[in-house]
């Protein structure tokens, strides 16, 4: 059966999630209420404005469900504001998040003329193929806790691509490019 994930459509791009959703033969659904949230097989907070997501988050009432599906195994994915979403600390935001993923971040952290980019990134989990990855106003992330491992980093050294347990996060937005690899590593999570 097909695998049933919710994409978070308060704000942000998310159509460009549920086409690569549907390319992989996956069964995505909008979700904005939190009865949405039934009988999903994961999650996805796509990229957007964090600030928005986020007010919206706490006036849809979908903060407290989506903990407490985190918190009983079910996988999420967050791509560039959903990793802010996702991250116990955005040191810049003054609106709640959701404070599963045990990280620190900074919103639009690369300096004005870096402010989007589009870098090949090794990504050993994906295969030897680099990964394109498009950076549109990244957070940067300045602390990894202990049970977070960094799948990718810039040359620099700067994770840009995180996992911790049954959650999945990067700064940069694999729904804009055509590589599929990252979305299918998250759905191979789902069956773990
Ligand atoms: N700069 C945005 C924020 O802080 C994130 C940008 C994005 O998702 N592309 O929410």
């Amino acid at each position: 059966m097909a695998k049933k994930i919710g994409v978070l459509a308060l704000q942000g791009d998310f159509q460009e999630h549920l086409q690569v959703l549907e390319r992989l033969k996956a069964e995505g659904r909008e979700v904005r209420l939190p009865r949405e949230l039934e009988g999903l097989d994961g999650v996805i907070i796509p990229g957007g404005e964090s600030t928005t997501i986020s007010r919206l988050m706490a006036e849809f009432a979908l903060l407290e469900p989506l903990r407490k599906l985190v918190a009983e195994g079910l996988p999420l994915l967050g791509t560039c504001a959903g990793l802010i979403l996702m991250a116990r600390k955005a040191t810049d935001l003054a609106l709640e998040t959701l404070r599963v993923l045990d990280i620190e971040v900074k919103r639009n952290a690369f300096g004005r003329q870096v402010d989007s980019f589009e870098t090949e990134l090794a990504i050993p989990a994906l295969g030897d193929a680099p990964f394109p990855a498009v950076f549109i106003r990244a957070p940067i992330i300045e602390r990894l806790g202990p049970g977070v491992e960094a799948l990718a980093r810039l040359p620099e050294g700067g994770p840009v691509a995180i996992r911790q347990k049954n959650l999945l996060a990067c700064a940069f937005h694999p729904e804009l490019s055509r590589d599929l690899r990252l979305h299918a590593y998250f759905l191979n999570m789902l069956s773990q």
